[in-house]
């Protein structure tokens, strides 16, 4: 069979791919712990549910605009003011099937093959793959003080002539890490300086701890005419627990909405009209979910510190938002002679907790661990991890019913 060039560089995604199987491990009775996954556990605000099935009830479920609606767009333009202090016109915006999607066709529109686009790593395992379906190159910046927080000489240090676009994702997926108010007011004036594409991928900016408070990009743009390569990025999967709703947008310059609209027409004409609805009553209705989201994962993000903590071996840095921690289990991978991806799936199999291995973000030995599950989760996933990993544990687990002997350490 021949498979494009392109196309033979693509892999799966991981992440996407874990949730299925531990899906399928569930649905067989296995009890299993997913802190692996990239979705709130809570339901979607009921404005949501009542927004789409509105729609549904109408029996006129049509075609709306490759660009999204002029309602969905208002309400974007009312986001956009709330959270940005920024007004923006409806031809600023434009609605895609998932955040996941305002990323690819902004990069459709901008890149040619050969460009490069930069990203701090670890990343999100999607930026790598977006970038090589334009047949552009992806290059990941490790800080050079390995940490999780670029600076800017970091970026600096990476540019070249092929330089295209810059991305950041703050707070980040997958170590949490909210990056500095001083970080982005530098990088959007280095890349208005430059003459590079900024994307701000701020699909998590609201669920942040310790009281710290989302960061507006755009504070530090001193370009916002329609020359402005300033793009911002949100959707309702995270902050609202709507991820199969697949509702996204992006807020840009008149023109790139313009031919990114032109390019989603061809994909997919636009997300449902269905969704939008929903997506428009999660914006405009009732907020109280977001903040007790919000709270439920700040208190997890805790109690995963605290268990990790009493981990010995393992070093977690602590994050300031999301739903993602990003923990150094290098000391248990050299242990026990396994890479991150081998180690990950010892886990599954023996005590039946997912994790994603850290290289699938670019940075072997680490696992990403999700902060989405209960309290219990947290506490007995990373108790059963420890049991399976640690020498020093109990030689006995149990896991519901069934007793474990570690006959392997
Ligand atoms: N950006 C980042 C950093 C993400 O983690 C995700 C979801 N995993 C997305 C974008 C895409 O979100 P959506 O569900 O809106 O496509």
């Amino acid at each position: 069979m021949s498979i494009s060039i392109i196309a033979q560089t693509i892999q799966e995604s991981a992440t996407l791919k874990l949730n299925e199987r531990a899906a399928l491990l569930r649905a067989m009775g296995e009890p299993l712990i997913h802190l692996g996954g990239g979705e709130p556990k809570s339901k979607a605000p009921i404005d949501a549910i009542m927004g789409a099935i509105a729609n549904l009830n109408s029996g006129e479920t049509r075609y709306a605009p490759a660009d999204g609606t002029p309602e969905m767009k208002q309400a974007v333009i009312r986001y956009t003011e709330e959270f940005y202090d920024r007004k923006v016109e409806p031809e600023n915006i434009i609605v895609s099937s998932g955040a996941k999607q305002a990323i690819m066709v902004a990069l459709q529109t901008i890149l040619n093959p050969q460009d490069e686009v930069i990203f701090p790593a670890p990343y999100w395992v999607s930026y790598t793959e977006m970038v090589k379906l334009c047949g552009a190159v992806p290059v990941p910046v490790y800080p050079e003080d390995g940490s999780f927080y670029p600076r800017l000489k970091d970026i600096e240090d990476h540019l070249t002539s092929f330089t295209k676009v810059v991305i950041i994702n703050s707070p980040n997926n997958p170590t949490g890490a909210m990056y500095s108010e001083q970080f982005i007011a530098e990088i959007v004036e280095f890349c208005e300086k430059r003459g590079l594409y900024l994307i701000m991928d701020d699909i998590y900016h609201r669920l942040l701890f310790d009281g710290k408070k989302p960061i507006n990009c755009y504070k530090y743009a001193k370009d916002l005419s329609d020359n402005s390569r300033l793009i911002v990025i949100n959707g309702v999967s995270k902050q609202y627990a709507m991820t199969g709703y697949r509702i996204g947008w992006a807020v840009a310059s008149k023109k790139l909405i313009e031919v990114m609209t032109n390019i989603q027409a061809h994909q997919t004409s636009g997300p449902s009209i269905v969704m939008q609805k929903a997506a428009i009553g999660a914006i405009n209705g009732v907020q109280s979910s977001v903040e007790s989201l919000r709270r439920t994962l700040e208190n997890n993000r805790n109690v995963l510190m605290q268990e990790l903590n009493g981990f010995e071996g393992v070093y977690c840095p602590k994050p300031d938002g999301t739903f993602y921690a990003f923990a150094d289990f290098r000391y248990y991978t050299k242990l026990h002679k396994k890479n991150s991806k081998q180690l990950a799936e010892f886990l599954l199999e023996k005590v039946r907790v997912a994790v994603v291995p850290g290289i699938e973000f670019g940075l072997e030995g680490w696992f990403r661990i999700s902060t989405c599950g209960s309290v219990k989760d947290i506490t007995e996933g990373i108790q059963r991890i420890k049991w399976a990993l640690d020498p020093n544990s109990p030689n006995e687990i149990y896991i519901g019913q069934r007793k474990l002997v570690r006959d392997w350490i």
